[in-house]
């Protein structure tokens, strides 16, 4: 294994590989020998190690640890890091960096419970599913003192402290991973951490307490996720001159409404509900008239009503202290948990027949009369708001009877519009209370947690605005690890082999270009009174089939090829997502109502209009509340996300789900290689072993070593003194770069020094 070693000692050669071979064969130039440890590709596409022995031509015997012997053709077979390798904690320690060398590392660690690895400068986080002893009081405090290490959430956000403090730059953790893959979770750590070393000013207590409200508001029990966020969420922390925090920001994005009205079997709608309903109060069960959940048809259609080890009953308690703590007032609360009632009850509203051509009417029964109640409208009011619509014509107002299926539209659409309205009500209430003063200070951290890559048997137009968010942030993440860092190599005149990696500008091109990209053709088509999901799917062929990424298909559908993989998208519904609207009948029963938060909520949805607006011509005609689309809000809102982002410094946190079954102890290879693929975390490790990541100017190198100099030199200029202590300290050519105004090394080689300089 000697040779093996060897090999790690001399730089990697960089080689640049298309995308459908597997691109970590940095075997290509290696040749097969005795005794050498090596990976050998089993049918299912597991990996398993292996020990070659004996070789001829292209085929090599080898045997395994249980005794069984195989032959195997070289291409079956990728070399092995040697054992003392085992487990190492940052991938760039790797002597071969292949697929299943990575594999076998991080699933070394995480049967440990070493659950972090770094790759590079990015931290790879791979879910436990159970507790895992790597938190709490004892660790924060190593983790502050530096007395531990290891790679770490908390490791990660001390860093982002510190860059925050020195260089007085806004910091940001980005973290990403499929649905359940434990971005929340490690959201929370990082937290927890800041919350530890910043607290005191108890703004801390009220940051942590946001946790539950959000959760229970915004997540949800699906297959993936018994406890799924359904909206992302940035929050920026602030700090004041003595590190302490100040204050709190939180932005939300796209919260997936249609889950109120609907689920799948075996999901649930958000927790809130079941809470509601299992822990209200007597007294507040009286007055809102509640039930238990299954005598709700929203939440009944799903048939799912618990979460193994979660007691909805206890976690409202949670949540009702919660909304003490930043500062929700008692009445505020009330009038919540009203309009939570009023959204379940309008569920429970039926129509009946009224004549013979299909018009219908809302039955006064129960639901009718609870939901007037507990918004504070006339009852008449809301069954006309519920039956009827009315249009414009000429400069005649006239009104439309509707039919059963318009009317449940139009009822749902009203459900999904408080919801809605009343999270943003909520996470404006939670930022008055963590209110940061006006004066944009440099320190602030902002932790990211959005829903990852998505890719179904069936997507629709939520997974088009999630994969278009990824491929957003992708770039910026591409941005900082690969385009950045090489191009400041060729700035400083270093010699340096250009690293190739997935771009995907052509990508995004496809989606934001004007006109002729997806945003503005679905914009444009949810504008057509005559448009229709085929016609936006022909609109899209028509146009759009000469981009690499895209691809028209049968029917209805088509494909576009994101960095993470193809993704067919069904144009089922589209325009009637993105139109997202809410008719006027409805807008005007808010605003006459009695209650207080209606009345926000109707102002609110009035307000929202801008250009581009959709809907003003509307197939039906109808008086409908001009707004901006849906996708064009979700754009601008991300194009300010990433202007943010821009402007901090950022560290990039992957998760991963080991397996899909959401259980501890359960490592499944080809899941894991096939998200660690989507991240772009192989690439990241390859570049920067490649590189140099630690760069110092040549006077800030001169000043911090130059005292260790054993003999003096004739001059006193940066890079001579820089050059001398290289000399001196015997760092190899190959190990560093000396660019115009920096010194630029490989992994490590600044250890020696620093470990020098502090013992003097
Ligand atoms: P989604 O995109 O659906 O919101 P997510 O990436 O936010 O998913 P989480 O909700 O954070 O996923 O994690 C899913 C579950 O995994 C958690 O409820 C928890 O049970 C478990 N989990 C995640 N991280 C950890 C951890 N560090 N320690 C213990 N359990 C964890
Ligand atoms: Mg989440």
């Amino acid at each position: 294994s000697d040779e093996l070693l060897d090999a790690a000692a001399s730089p990697m050669p960089v080689v640049s590989e298309s995308r459908s071979e597997s691109r970590w064969s940095d075997t290509r130039s290696y040749s097969m020998k005795k005794k050498l440890q090596s990976w050998f590709q089993l049918p299912n596409g597991d990996w398993a190690l292996g020990k070659i022995l004996s070789t001829s031509g292209a085929e090599s015997l080898i045997s395994f640890g249980d005794g069984k012997v195989t032959k195997a053709k070289s291409e079956q077979l990728l070399p092995a890091n040697p054992d003392i390798l085992d487990g190492v904690d940052n991938l760039m320690q790797l002597s071969y960096l292949n697929e299943p060398s990575v594999l076998y590392n991080l699933q070394y660690r995480y049967n440990q419970d070493m659950i972090y690895t770094k790759a590079g400068p990015v931290l790879v986080a791979i879910n436990p599913f159970k507790r895992v002893p790597l938190y709490g009081n004892n660790f924060i405090e190593a983790y502050r003192r530096k007395s531990m290490e290891s790679p770490h959430v908390y490791a990660i956000t001390d860093t982002a402290i510190r860059e925050m403090i020195r260089d007085e730059v806004n910091q940001s953790i980005i973290i990403s991973g499929e649905s359940g893959a434990g971005k929340t979770e490690t959201a929370k750590i990082a937290m927890q951490y800041l919350a530890a070393l910043g607290g005191g000013s108890g703004i801390e207590y009220e940051i942590l307490k946001t946790n539950p409200i959000l959760e229970a508001f915004g997540n949800a029990k699906t297959l993936r996720n018994d406890n799924s966020s359904r909206f992302g969420k940035l929050i920026e922390i602030h700090f004041s001159e003595t590190g302490k925090i100040s204050g709190a920001k939180i932005e939300t994005f796209l919260l997936e409404k249609s889950r109120v009205v609907q689920c799948a079997e075996g999901e649930r709608s958000y927790h809130i509900f079941y809470q509601l309903c299992a822990g209200a109060p007597p007294s507040l069960r009286e007055k809102l008239n509640l039930r238990n959940a299954n005598e709700y048809k929203y939440l009944k259609q799903s048939t799912c009503y618990s979460i193994p080890g979660v007691d909805d009953a206890e976690d409202f308690r949670t949540v009702v202290e919660a909304l003490d703590v930043v500062h929700v007032s008692k009445e505020n609360q009330d009038s919540v948990f009203a309009m939570l009632a009023a959204v379940l009850w309008l569920g429970n509203i039926s129509f009946t027949v009224i004549d013979n051509e299909n018009h219908v009417e809302a039955v006064a029964d129960e639901g009718l009369n609870e939901v007037a109640k507990l918004i504070g409208c006339d009852i008449e009011a809301l069954k006309l708001a519920l039956s009827t619509r009315k249009m414009r014509v000429g400069n005649d107002i006239i009104v439309q009877k509707l039919t059963l299926s318009q009317a449940i539209d139009a009822r749902d659409a009203l459900a999904k519009s408080l919801y809605a309205c009343l999270f943003e009500w909520l996470v404006e209430q939670i930022n008055k209370s963590l209110e940061v003063g006006k004066r944009r200070t440099r320190r602030s951290i902002s932790i990211l947690d959005i829903y990852g890559f998505e890719s179904f048997d069936r997507n629709s137009f939520e997974q088009f605005c999630i994969n278009y968010a990824n491929e957003r942030l992708q770039q910026h993440f591409n941005r900082h690890l690969f385009k950045l860092e090489q191009e400041e190599y060729i700035q400083d005149g270093i010699d340096w082999t250009k690293v190739d990696f997935e771009d995907n500008q052509d990508c995004l091109n496809l989606f934001e270009r004007k006109p002729l990209g997806l945003l503005s053709l679905l914009d444009e088509e949810s504008t057509f009174p005559n448009g229709s999901d085929l016609t936006f799917a022909n609109k899209l062929k028509q146009h759009l089939n000469s981009n690499p990424c895209f691809r028209g298909e049968r029917g209805k559908a088509f494909t576009v090829c994101h960095y993470a993989g193809e993704v067919a998208y069904d144009t089922s519904g589209f325009l009637e997502k993105n139109r997202d609207l809410l008719h006027l009948d409805s807008i005007e029963l808010l605003s006459s109502c009695s209650c207080q938060l209606p009345q926000i909520f109707a102002t609110n949805l009035l307000t929202q209009s801008d250009k581009p607006v959709v809907g003003a011509l509307h197939r039906s005609g109808g008086a409908e509340s001009q707004k901006l689309s849906v996708a064009t809000k979700f754009k601008s809102q991300l194009f300010r996300l990433m202007q943010r982002l821009e402007n901090t410094t950022p560290h990039f946190i992957r998760c991963i789900k080991p397996n899909n079954l959401q259980q501890p102890a359960l490592y499944e290879q080809g899941l894991v290689l096939q998200q660690l693929r989507c991240c772009g975390v192989l690439e990241v490790v390859r570049i920067s072993r490649s590189g140099y990541p630690t760069r110092m100017s040549h006077q800030k190198f001169a000043r911090r070593y130059g005292f260790l100099l054993l003999e003096s030199i004739a001059s006193q200029d940066p890079l001579s003194v820089s050059v001398a202590i290289l000399h001196q300290f015997n760092i190899l050519p190959d190990m560093y770069q000396v660019g115009y105004t920096k010194l630029f090394f490989r992994t490590g080689q600044v250890g020696v020094l620093e470990d020098t300089r502090n013992r003097t």
